[in-house]
């Protein structure tokens, strides 16, 4: 088209369509509540409405971006339903991560958005990890609560595990009891057989506790060659009977090793006692204080025997 023909062709729209597509077009470039409407056009019932949704439709864009999530707005138009949908997303997002930081747990939720399903897939890597760690920590407290050698508890852990049994054996009103054992003459075995026997005596020695025992009874190695077992829940009156019965399990059958079998025996001191409210780790010190105390005197009375006492 020349130039000529350019200047003469009749232009499509009117002069006014023009000057309101003009002032249209600086409004959509504008802040719309600061707009100057133009004369012409104050009272145009239609310009208003164009107004008032890009006002609106603005004001929701600016809540928006500043995380204002409750902004609401009468006006109705497409753009406002779209900021609506994503105003919900994000709202319902802000819930999921304020249950998740109360410590409730994770649910994903299906959604073809972007933005959640980003969303879900980071917390399903999350938890994922999480999940990954507390197992590595259950088994690092696993590993670290127990002696290596018998796989009994250690001394580090006997406070916790024990305290925690004692503390539902006081709720439920149950009488405990607490054995100390101490292998008699060990080091005479050590010396006699080797160390590594020695080893296998103590090994064979908690195997059968493990295998006399209940399995709410614990078992710990406190070092060397002695041992504690908690029963806690026991009836008074049967603990003789409970001796007996340990004494023939562990000792009765000689200890294999290569290139032989020994006997041996034990002495015990052995304490029942009822826990009361409140029961604490220095309870639980005295307790055994007082079982060592037996264990003493039952060494000294000749060895191979256990002394009985309820604890007071
Ligand atoms: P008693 O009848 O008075 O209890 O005498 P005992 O020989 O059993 O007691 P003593 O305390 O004199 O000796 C305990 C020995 O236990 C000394 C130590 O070398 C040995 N011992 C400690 N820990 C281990 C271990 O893990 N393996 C082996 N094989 N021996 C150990
Ligand atoms: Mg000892
Ligand atoms: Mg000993």
């Amino acid at each position: 088209m020349s130039a000529e023909e350019k200047n003469t062709q009749k232009p499509l729209l009117s002069e006014d369509a023009q000057n309101v597509l003009g002032a249209m077009l600086d409004l959509l470039k504008r802040d719309a509540k600061a707009f100057e409407v133009p004369d012409f056009l104050a009272d145009n019932d239609n310009f208003q409405e164009i107004l008032t949704t890009l006002i609106a439709t603005q004001e929701f864009c600016d809540a928006l971006r500043k995380g204002e999530i409750d902004h609401t707005t009468k006006v109705k138009g497409y753009s406002i339903s779209q900021l609506k949908a994503v105003q919900m997303e994000l709202r319902n997002l802000i819930w999921q991560m304020k249950e998740i930081s109360k410590g409730q747990s994770y649910t994903e939720t299906y959604s073809h958005s972007n933005l959640t399903s980003s969303f879900h897939s980071m917390m399903g890597h999350l938890t994922s990890k999480i999940q990954k760690l507390n197992q590595s920590k259950k088994n690092f407290q696993e590993i670290s609560s127990r002696d290596p050698l018998t796989n009994a508890y250690n001394r580090n852990a006997l406070a916790d595990e024990f305290l925690h049994a004692i503390h539902a054996a006081t709720e439920k009103g149950h009488c405990c009891a607490v054995l100390y054992f101490d292998i008699d003459f060990f080091k005479r075995i050590n010396d006699t057989h080797g160390h590594n026997v020695g080893d296998i005596v103590l090994k064979e020695f908690v195997k059968r506790i493990e295998h006399c025992k209940r399995d709410t009874d614990l078992c710990c190695r406190l070092g060397g060659e002695e041992f504690i077992v908690l029963m806690p829940s026991v009836i008074e009156e049967f603990i003789p009977k409970i001796d007996e019965r340990f004494r023939r399990q562990l000792t009765e059958k000689e200890i294999d090793f290569p290139g032989g079998s020994l006997s041996f025996t034990y002495s015990a001191g052995i304490t029942s006692f009822t826990p009361h409210k409140g029961f604490s780790e220095d309870d639980l010190t005295d307790i055994i204080n007082f079982a060592d105390q037996l264990l003493y005197e039952a060494k000294r009375s000749g060895r191979a025997r256990s002394i009985i006492q309820n604890y007071h």
